[in-house]
């Protein structure tokens, strides 16, 4: 298709604003897939995907369109970008937005602009993209359009008359944003003949077809049964398959400048077709790559381990199969005296925690744990020495200097009544205030400063609750500080219990100590001998609470009663052996730290 006759747009929007419904209506509208097909959030296309209702991956699909009527008409080719809504897969939505001219900025008509939403206009208008301000579910009764037009209308500078209104529920005024789309998004712009260049901008790799690669073309063409070269690493492969995505794989006879397909190439390993590496022909390539992209870094660690732990080689082969799809996703082996063997894994945020668990245990069928996240923590100590450290356990012996943190810069949108209340949970996880503005005279736009370590894990929760779901967030990295930090180790008859060690602030030090001991206090059965469960920062003891010992009759119990029901409590300690962990000279079950980790 010549340039001239594509458009690529994304759709960005604040989550649940109806990016993937208004998705549908378009695949509908355009015909590319018939209602017999249809099925919600089509684009959607990991299992995990749909049931929790959020994208994870970005998409493309090539949709035809026509505008006019008779000699006039002419046949678009659109092609959309559907990207991720959470604040933990912004780098996707980075990616997807590089490879449009144009984005449809979506609102929900009865919610009005949300962080994300300012988020992801910022990340448009840095990219230089023509916007297409829209509202979505107008077919709510709660709907204001006419308010959230003026507010969209004032934060990008528009008419508020230039605000289209659709349903992605009805189809209302999918046909009429689609002819925008064709009208306002510039054409690509890029050198039609020449070296070819393409930027990948998505890798996935797919149990049947290998690795398939995502790539806008910008400069020249890519054709069937050329050779290909990564730029980066000069390595050359053999191009066996391109097409583009309408909704599923289309071979065609090639890509051309501006186009947006997918590529396979045999290579078996995503990282040989590297997200944001520049594609050219080994016949004729190009000299100079495309401007690239930052690497997702992993943000928050955590230690998984199997429940079972012969399991050890499968959760090994399974985090290699999530890597090759996932390249944000770190992890290296770990050894722990509570929970034997496992991974210390690096990830996102919580929610891509919770995502990778998730399908571990449902694609892979395996029962696991995982200890209290962490973020990267950076000690310098006396002897000028500096460690990174991303396990609490291995926080270094010794006279520390200075410990720094990781800090987001974080945009908090509510309603203007909520303000003393979301300024009294920040101060509380340790923000600093950087700047308010009003939006509309209900609505105020909050900017803070914030540990990472103290919203990852309940803050959007924290800050829902206490805004009756009103306030939204999004936040970005911002360096890091120093910070009054202290690890906490949990002791069990005066030996250390690894996975609960937890550095925290030193405030926050006695109240973690005092929860984890009363917590295992309840959980661990008695032993023969009096236990001690105690926290401690450093040498210093902060709490203690005490297992009592076993009475000696209550032993004699256990063995008296008839035969069967002996040869039964036998073989239940046999088993349950398998799955005790000595901590020193206490017997400890490993549900018990399950349920210890587990518990909140
Ligand atoms: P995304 O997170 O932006 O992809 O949002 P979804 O497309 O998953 O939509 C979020 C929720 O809003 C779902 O429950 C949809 O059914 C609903 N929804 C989306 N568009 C509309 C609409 O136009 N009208 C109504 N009433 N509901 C909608
Ligand atoms: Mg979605």
């Amino acid at each position: 298709t010549a340039p001239e006759l594509l458009r690529n747009f994304s759709i960005i929007a604040h989550i649940d604003h109806g990016k993937s419904t208004l998705a549908d209506r378009m695949l509908q509208a355009t015909g590319v897939v018939q209602p017999r097909d249809m099925r919600a959030q089509y684009l959607d296309r990991m299992d995990i995907e749909r049931e929790r209702g959020i994208t994870i991956k970005s998409q493309a699909v090539r949709m035809p369109w026509t505008v006019g009527t008779g000699d006039a008409a002419r046949t678009y080719a659109l092609n959309m970008i559907d990207t991720p809504g959470h604040v933990d897969f912004s780098y996707e939505v980075n990616r997807s937005l590089a490879a449009c001219e144009g984005a449809v900025l979506l609102v929900d008509a009865a919610q009005g602009v949300q962080a994300q939403t300012l988020a992801n206009l910022y990340m448009a208008i840095e990219g230089d993209l023509t916007l297409i301000p829209v509202l979505n579910k107008i077919d709510l009764p709660a709907a204001e359009p006419e308010k959230y037009a003026r507010e969209i209308a004032s934060i990008i500078g528009c008419d508020p008359e230039d605000v289209l209104r659709v349903s992605g529920k009805t189809g209302d005024g999918v046909p009429e944003l689609l002819d925008r789309i064709v009208e306002t998004v510039p054409a690509p712009a890029g050198e039609p003949t020449g070296p070819a260049r393409a930027m990948i901008f998505d890798s996935v790799y797919d149990t049947y077809r290998g690795v398939v690669t995502y790539v806008r073309v910008v400069d020249g063409a890519l054709r069937p049964r050329e050779r290909i070269e990564m730029l980066s690493t000069g390595a050359v492969h053999d191009l066996l398959e391109i097409g583009v995505i309408s909704p599923e794989p289309q071979p065609s006879t090639g890509l051309g400048a501006g186009e947006v397909g997918y590529l396979i190439t045999g290579v078996k390993d995503v990282r040989q077709s590297k997200v944001g590496d520049t594609v050219t022909t080994a016949q004729d390539p190009a000299t100079e790559p495309l401007e690239g992209y930052q690497d997702p870094k992993p943000m928050v660690f955590s230690g998984l381990f199997p429940v079972d732990g012969s399991d050890f080689p499968n959760l090994r082969d399974a985090l290699d199969k999530l890597k090759l799809n996932d390249a944000a996703l770190t992890y290296e082996p770990e050894t722990s005296v509570a929970l034997g063997f496992g991974f210390r894994c690096g990830y996102l945020g919580l929610l891509h925690l919770e995502i990778i668990r998730e399908r571990l245990e449902r694609e892979f069928n395996l029962d696991i744990i995982s200890t209290a996240p962490s973020v990267v923590y950076q000690v310098t100590m006396e002897d000028r020495s500096t460690h990174t450290v991303t396990n609490p356990s291995e926080f270094p012996e010794g006279k520390v200097v200075d410990v720094r943190e990781p800090v987001v810069s974080a945009t908090i949108l509510t309603p203007s009544e909520f303000v003393g209340t979301v300024m009294e949970l920040c101060q509380s996880r340790r923000g600093t205030m950087t700047g308010m503005d009003y939006l509309s005279e209900e609505r105020v736009e909050m900017h803070y400063t914030l540990p990472l370590a103290e919203i990852v894990f309940d803050f959007f929760d924290a800050l829902k609750s206490r805004t009756r779901g009103y306030a939204s967030l999004d936040y970005d990295m911002d360096g890091e500080q120093s910070a009054d930090l202290v690890k906490v180790d949990i002791l069990l008859n005066g030996d250390k219990v690894d996975a609960f060690s937890a550095i925290v602030h030193k405030d926050a030090a006695y109240s973690y100590g005092l929860m984890m001991t009363k917590r295992l206090k309840e959980l661990i059965p008695r032993q023969q001998f009096e236990v001690p469960v105690q926290a401690a920062v450093g040498s210093r003891i902060i709490s203690r609470e005490t297992i009592r010992a076993l009475r000696k009759d209550m032993l004699a119990k256990c063995y008296g009663g008839d035969i069967s029901r002996k040869r039964k409590l036998l073989e239940k300690q046999k088993e349950g052996k398998k799955r005790m962990k000595a901590i020193g000279r206490v017997e400890v079950p490993q549900e018990a730290f399950i349920a210890a980790l587990g518990a909140d």
